[in-house]
């Protein structure tokens, strides 16, 4: 006889907002493992609990230590697994529901943005051999410090293809409220066009610059072990987009997607003395905070004195105005300015790595629909545009209508 197909979901939050949902996805776990297939969940908290979690927390401290929000962003993600399971049981199927550090996902101890260090197995083994669909909190684990962590706005993605990885898992399907990757956001652009693949460098990229339907550390770790996402919808039956290697076609497109992002705010150093080690020492110090640099631009020194701007994400800034400040004190430059009114949009294809004149064709874009750019940075497969932010959806549309990315209308 065949052996059975291990197969891991993930749900994310839409697909399990309310109790109509569960039972829905209930029913599709349901039929997946019915066709022969054990099966693996892991779930995400229900709708915007995450959210109003944060905002709960800020309203009786308005600065929480990571520790406590780690433990108390964790218990969205236990509601929905036990609620699931709950949903399982009743159709008389068993069902088992395990938080992530019942499951042995154990990561370092950077709260609110942990890393996956490694999953112990037995225990969802053990369970699947008795015949159980297993459902699995995602966006947590333990550290070994033996605390509770989180993963990242985002994480349950990389729980699950952590958890694939590990299982050795035949297909890994990522359930969202979107049919699959779209050369746009399609809530943004409305004729933006379903994509049957994408190679895992252009999702890596889309991702990292704002298209929020993956989780950059979960494509990067699928990536690295190269495992195929079905990226669908847990609203509809109809097939998503896989995320892949590249399948080699004779020619790509030159531009995949285009992507937007307003969660970041840029700081800039005014009057920084231009000699060697300054720029080392400012960002070394950024770094140890564990503080995430996007773009970076100098200007031209002038009198000996040179301005540094770059970007970083908007939950970082607090801290990061903090450190910039003092070492601005410390080495004698002048006042640290920052603007929270900013977007970037970003122009995605690994054709790029062949063509030439991507870049002009979306500078002459913006320059046309009389949109200022502020930052540029480039890739071998990207171009990122840092923009006012009044300007990001409108710049995003003309670019993706440049490129003729979208569906005729
Ligand atoms: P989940 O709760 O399932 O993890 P997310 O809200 O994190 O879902 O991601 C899905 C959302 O990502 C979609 O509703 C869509 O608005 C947005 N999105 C942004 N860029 C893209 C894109 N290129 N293709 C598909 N969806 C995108
Ligand atoms: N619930 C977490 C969040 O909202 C993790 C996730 O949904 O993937 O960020
Ligand atoms: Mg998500």
């Amino acid at each position: 006889m065949a052996k059975s197909k291990l197969i891991v979901q993930k749900y994310g939050g839409s697909s399990v907002a309310n109790a109509v949902r569960i039972e829905k996805v209930a029913q599709r776990i349901i039929s997946c493992a019915k066709r022969g297939n054990r099966v693996v969940v892991v779930v995400s908290a229900m709708g915007d609990t995450t959210d109003d979690l944060i905002s709960l927390a800020r309203q009786i401290n308005s600065h929480p230590s990571e520790r406590e929000m780690d433990m108390l962003m964790s218990t969205g993600e236990q509601i929905s697994c036990s609620l699931l399971a709950m949903a399982i049981d009743k159709r008389k199927v068993p069902a088992i529901s395990f938080t992530g550090p019942q499951v042995g996902i154990i990561t370092d101890t950077y709260h609110t943005q942990a890393k996956i260090l490694k999953i112990e197995t037995e225990r969802i083994k053990k369970e699947l051999t008795r015949g159980k669909i297993v459902i699995v909190a995602g966006f947590q684990g333990l550290s070994t410090a033996l605390e509770i962590t989180t993963l990242g706005r985002g994480g349950s993605d990389l729980s699950a293809v952590a958890m694939a990885v590990a299982l050795g898992a035949d297909l890994c399907e990522i359930y969202t409220d979107v049919e699959g990757i779209y050369t746009a956001d399609p809530r943004i652009v409305k004729n933006a066009r379903k994509l049957s693949y994408i190679t895992f460098d252009e999702m890596l990229e889309l991702a990292s610059r704002g298209a929020q339907v993956m989780h950059t550390r979960a494509v990067e770790v699928a990536k690295k072990f190269n495992i195929p996402l079905s990226v669908r919808s847990s609203f509809s039956k109809k097939e998503g987009t896989i995320i892949m290697e590249n399948p080699s076609l004779i020619e790509e497109p030159v531009v995949r997607g285009v992507a937007l992002a307003d969660n970041e705010a840029k700081i800039t150093i005014c009057n920084l003395p231009d000699r060697p080690g300054i720029a080392a020492r400012m960002f070394k110090e950024l770094a140890c905070k564990n503080i995430n640099i996007d773009m970076i631009v100098q200007n031209v020194s002038h009198k000996r004195n040179t301005d540094i701007s770059f970007t970083v994400l908007k939950k970082d800034l607090a801290k990061t105005l903090k450190i910039s400040r003092q070492i601005a004190t410390k080495i004698g430059a002048g006042v640290v300015l920052c603007d929270e009114t900013i977007a970037k949009v970003s122009v995605v294809g690994v054709g790029m790595r062949s063509h030439s004149g991507v870049a002009a064709r979306c500078f002459s874009v913006l320059a046309k629909n009389k949109i200022n750019i502020e930052m540029i940075s480039t890739s071998e497969i990207s171009i990122s545009c840092v923009l006012k932010k009044s300007s990001g959806k409108k710049a995003l549309k003309a670019l993706h209508k440049a490129f003729n990315l979208g569906l005729e209308k």
